[in-house]
């Protein structure tokens, strides 16, 4: 079998985890079974839909290493086939026009409630005569097409996730529409399951992957399949992702959109990672830091968990750290640079920043704690409050002193590693002060505070920029 499959995002908002996860499982599936790999826009709700959220589900998933065959099927220029294939459903006597009002649906349902029963469709247009239709059309009611289920019909599919599934068409909530603002001489505006349909039989999709939001539609989809003679794709619903607190992730838990994960500085090659591990588990004796790249052999659906998948940001910080801690310092200034330009922050050289973003790597869980951490090394600190009491130590002062001195007279105007321990074990000597009392006030005074990387090494490195000598100054 020719494997083909899509995802099919809809543009009504920025790229979702949860989509991106759906399209990861996909494109793994793809390669690891030599198939294509296709992408849908499902755009056909005009009024939400928009431009700036298809370019960033483009380059959310470009983002992400996952990349597609073809040019992406845009659903809304395939209007007339949906019409068409609408139309066949009438011919065939499998859908009609129902002009039932809103008004009438409302006082439906209200009924249906206060018997205990869930709100359904009653069918009540299906066999309308052509006069009752008439009398209809000459009311001026807006009609929508609804496609006839079958209350006693059992949907059955292998699920390549969840196994044998089965459906009670009498669940399906009654004679579903397929089409809005339908009148006589018109087919509408054709809607999601019919067009997806249409859709996914034309791309010649042989497996459908998607989330298991989704169980109800496939029933109902399989239904047109079968109505329409069309060769029903295989289908594997994957499981959701919950919060911590084990409810459906949702905007209130923060960030959810590929690029907001972007923007915190979680790397491209860890969301990939994290995400792919959303509801599959690595085989025995697999890592689980892995590049997605590199494991499509491996990944099969027999190893997707029915259960749902709770997001864990401990796990996702921690592969983001493995990943940052991998870089050569190169790679991680490569991240960096642009974000340190975007503080206005001038690098002396590219060495110096590779040698930067070495010191400060080990330290990083995200790129962006980078940014944070170098930003002693441009911006003179304000002292902290450790500091302040560090530097208000009477010998500091003197410690301080005679650093400076000894800069002041040395001909280079910045120091190497063997100098700046030399110094230290001088001034310790010379002001007759413990080794950590000269360490302690030099970072004081240096970076305000006193935690942080290797004090030599970022002493060097300000030195090579200038700026060790006013920073000392500042407390003379
Ligand atoms: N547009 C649908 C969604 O974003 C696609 C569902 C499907 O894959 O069929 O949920």
């Amino acid at each position: 079998m020719t494997v083909r499959v899509r995802l099919a995002p809809s543009p009504t908002g920025t790229l979702h985890l949860g989509t991106a996860r759906t399209a990861l499982f996909n494109w793994l599936f793809a390669k690891k079974e030599g198939g294509t790999f296709l992408l849908r826009i499902e755009d056909t709700d005009i009024e939400r839909s928009k431009e700036l959220y298809m370019q960033n589900i483009f380059e959310g998933l470009q983002w992400l290493g996952i990349n597609w065959s073809e040019s992406p099927i845009i659903q809304s220029k395939r209007v007339n086939e949906h019409k068409k294939v609408i139309e066949t459903l009438i011919d065939k006597g499998f859908a009609y026009r129902c002009y039932a009002s809103e008004y009438e649906l409302d006082e439906m349902r209200e009924n249906q409630k206060q018997n205990g029963l869930a709100p359904r469709y009653d069918n009540r247009h299906r066999n309308l005569t052509p006069e009752q239709e008439l009398e209809f059309i000459k009311d001026g009611r807006d009609p929508v097409i609804r496609f006839k289920i079958n209350d006693q019909k059992l949907i059955s599919w292998d699920d390549l996730i969840r196994g044998k599934m089965t459906w009670s068409g009498k669940d399906l909530g009654g004679d579903m529409v397929i089409a809005r603002r339908a009148p006589a001489d018109s087919i509408g505006d054709p809607l999601y399951n019919l067009v997806v349909v249409a859709d996914d039989s034309a791309m010649q999709i042989s497996h459908v992957i998607r989330g298991e939001d989704h169980l109800a539609n496939t029933a109902k989809q399989i239904l047109l399949y079968e109505a329409l003679d069309l060769t029903i794709p295989i289908f594997a619903h994957t499981p959701l992702i919950l919060n911590s607190e084990g409810k459906k992730l949702s905007k209130r838990d923060g960030v959810t959109s590929i690029s907001e994960f972007k923007d915190m500085g979680y790397t491209s090659e860890a969301m990939a990672n994290y995400m792919t591990l959303l509801g599959w588990s690595v085989p025995e004796g697999v890592n689980e830091r892995f590049k997605v790249s590199e494991i499509s052999e491996i990944f099969s659906f027999e190893k997707v968990n029915k259960a749902s998948a709770k997001f864990d940001w401990d796990k996702l910080n921690w592969l983001n750290s493995q990943v940052i801690h991998e870089m050569s310092p190169k790679t991680l200034f490569k991240n960096l640079e642009p974000l340190f330009k975007k503080n206005g922050w001038d690098i002396p050289s590219q060495e110096w920043g590779r040698d930067l973003v070495e010191l400060l790597g080990p330290s990083m869980v995200l790129i962006n704690d980078g940014v944070d951490q170098a930003k002693p090394f441009f911006e003179e600190p304000e002292l902290n409050t450790d500091g302040k009491k560090q530097l208000e130590i009477k010998e500091a002062k003197e410690v301080l002193s005679f650093i400076y001195g000894y800069l002041q007279k040395l001909d280079s105007s910045f120091i190497d590693e063997m100098q700046a321990l030399n110094l230290i074990k001088q001034a310790t000597k010379t002001c007759e002060v413990k080794k950590g009392l000269v360490m302690k006030s030099l970072r004081a005074a240096l970076f305000g505070t006193l935690n942080g990387p290797d004090l030599i090494k970022s002493w060097v490195l300000l030195s090579r920029f200038s700026k060790d000598r006013a920073r000392i100054s500042r407390f003379l």
